[in-house]
């Protein structure tokens, strides 16, 4: 936060990143149309574009009243292919990206990034190091072999590297999907690792709208795990193996598993204690107003082909109860307690390759307190520590008791 209170990335204003890398986007996809589409080259992975856009406008680009910038484009033609591969049109992301300002998340993490989100809820735009903008030009071709292979990941998908240049500052951008629907109450959030160390929300994240917590606070609010039937777990699991061993193929480390969890039966008490107080009250217009929008975003269509949580874990389920208006695609559990739960789920955080990371000293230390002292398998331990973590404490198999609790579904 700068003087005055406006959000700021490197002393520029959020708003004026935000306006700026929409101009920059727009130009870059409308550059694309007149780019026959074709296979992809390995030179196609090492291009950049670079567009001037001053403030009076020029040729090719709009006038406008943010300070004049230059708008990097990196492997714009893979990253088409890429979006190709998730069913994305270019004028559907053209819409996502652009079509209407973009949402400032207030909740990002510790490294000092600012993240957005684009108004349909599907894209997230991040601001990287330029090292780890680095690494995703590098890990590109290896990344999408993978992608092509097997598009039914937890892994991001990336459809968009940018840099936005102003008054010479640096500020890259990844675009990738959006795992939290903001449609729908996200009773809790959790970043989790299968670490111990230091992996609990810090007070002033606790004391937060909705907090993410991690590790430790997750032993504690799930001590028993959370709960899935039994071709949903083997599924879950099945996809976290696959994909950590593609993350260990580039010696990816340090990643989390975001989980964010509806819990529907606490949702209908709500509803049934918001009536109850509604009654006692006049009409709450305010509410009504929001109430219609979320049923808008609700009813569409997810415009990142196979990439709901369900979808990415390649398992299927019967729908849920049709009065329930929650997104599609959440995968269905249950806690101990045998509420019912919708999990939205992905991996995130994997531009940290174990050769390009910053020795901190917090690193060595939580090395030693892990017990792993041989580096050089750092990543391979790594995954084995998080799958462990995810197989045996976070997801369990639905116990049969739990399976014909009083709250199951009619
Ligand atoms: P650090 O390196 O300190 O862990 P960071 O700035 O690299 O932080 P991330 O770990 O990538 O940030 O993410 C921080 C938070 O942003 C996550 O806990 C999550 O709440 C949100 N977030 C990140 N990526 C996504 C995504 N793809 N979809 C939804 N939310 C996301
Ligand atoms: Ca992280
Ligand atoms: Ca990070």
């Amino acid at each position: 936060v700068g003087e005055g209170g406006e959000i700021t990335y490197k002393k520029i204003q959020s708003s004026q990143i935000m306006g700026s890398i929409q101009l920059g986007i727009q130009h870059a996809i409308g550059g694309l149309a007149s780019k026959p589409e074709r296979d992809l080259l390995m030179q196609d992975f090492m291009t950049v574009e670079t567009t001037n856009f001053p403030s009076e406008g020029s040729n090719h680009t709009p006038a406008h009243h943010y300070s004049e910038f230059k708008f990097k484009t990196y492997a714009p033609i893979a990253f088409r292919y890429f979006r190709d591969l998730f069913g994305i049109q270019p004028d559907d992301f053209l819409m996502s990206m652009c079509s209407a300002p973009l949402r400032e998340l207030s909740n990002p993490g510790a490294s000092g990034s600012i993240f957005y989100l684009t108004n349909d809820d599907e894209f997230i735009i991040k601001t990287v190091q330029h090292k780890e903008g680095e690494f995703l030009q590098k890990l590109l071709p290896g990344y999408y072999l993978n992608l092509d292979q097997n598009p039914r990941t937890l892994l991001p998908k990336f459809f968009g590297l940018y840099c936005y240049q102003c008054n010479s500052k640096n500020v890259r951008l990844v675009a990738m999907n959006n795992i939290l629907p903001s449609s729908v109450k996200l009773h809790q959030k959790y970043d989790l690792k299968g670490s111990t160390y230091k992996r609990k929300a810090s007070k002033s994240e606790r004391v937060k709208n909705s907090p993410t917590y991690k590790d430790l606070d997750f032993m504690e609010h799930h001590a028993e795990g959370i709960f899935l039937e039994a071709d949903t777990y083997t599924a879950l699991i099945k996809t976290m193996q696959r994909d950590c061993r593609v993350l260990e193929s580039f010696k990816i480390m340090d990643y989390s598993l975001l989980v964010g969890i509806h819990n529907l039966d606490e949702a209908q008490r709500e509803k049934t204690d918001a009536r109850k107080r509604n009654d006692s009250h006049s009409d709450d217009e305010d509410g009504d107003k929001k109430g219609l929008n979320r049923t808008r975003s609700i009813n569409r269509q997810r415009l990142v082909a196979h990439s709901t949580a369900m979808e990415s874990i390649q398992a299927e389920s019967e729908p849920i109860d049709e009065e329930e208006d929650v997104p599609p695609g959440g995968i269905p559990a249950r806690n101990a307690r045998g509420e019912r739960l919708l999990l939205f789920i992905g991996i995130i955080d994997i531009l940290q390759s174990y050769r390009l990371r910053k020795k901190l000293e917090h690193t060595w230390k939580s090395m030693i307190h892990d017990g792993d002292t041989v580096s050089v398998h750092r990543p391979s331990f790594y995954a084995q520590r998080f799958l462990d973590f995810m197989a045996k404490t976070v997801f369990k198999k639905i116990p049969s008791s739990l399976k014909h609790s009083p709250s199951k579904r009619k």
